[in-house]
């Protein structure tokens, strides 16, 4: 089954939003796998990101990353990594369409609020960098003959 990273940014948690994101993904119907409140490390947010080190904005969004909790999330579904970033939306706030997270709650690229991964390769590799196995429960919620064929 597939499964993608996603993480409520330190922004997100700080403004009382937790419930609001979380909310949304169970109401769409995929299902919670791993979750745990964790403040990153600079080591831990450098891998993350590492894709961006070149980037002029990379030691700011270490150091925002880094600034406090974050919720970091294992979610499970058909489709779930492309779907999660449709839920999400855009990068930037001010283009990702209204109904997405992004779009109804935030404003500004660099306070974006959460984190999705971007294809299944990089969400099972940011899977094992935020999780160890044990920290991920496989289960069936029992309303799922109602949610998926
Ligand atoms: P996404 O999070 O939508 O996958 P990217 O992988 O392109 O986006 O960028 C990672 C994160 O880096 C963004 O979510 C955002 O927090 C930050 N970021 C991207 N571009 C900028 C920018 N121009 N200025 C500040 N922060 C940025």
């Amino acid at each position: 089954m597939e499964r993608t990273f996603l993480a409520i940014k330190p922004d997100g948690v700080q403004r009382g939003l937790v419930g609001e994101i979380i909310g949304r993904f169970e109401a769409k119907g995929f299902t919670l796998v791993g979750m745990k409140l964790i403040t990153a490390t600079r080591e831990l947010a450098e891998q993350h990101y590492g894709v961006h080190k070149e980037r002029p904005f990379f030691a700011g969004l270490v150091n925002f990353i880094t600034s406090g909790p974050m919720v970091a999330m294992v979610w499970e579904g058909d489709g779930v990594v492309a779907s999660a970033r449709k839920i999400i939306g855009a990068t930037n706030p001010l283009n990702s369409e209204p109904g997405t997270i992004r779009g109804d709650l935030a404003v500004n690229v660099g306070r974006n609020i959460i984190h999705g991964s971007d294809a299944v390769e990089t969400a099972n590799e940011e899977i094992s960098l935020w999780f160890k196995d044990e920290e991920l429960s496989a289960w069936t919620p029992c309303l799922t003959p109602w949610i998926v064929e």
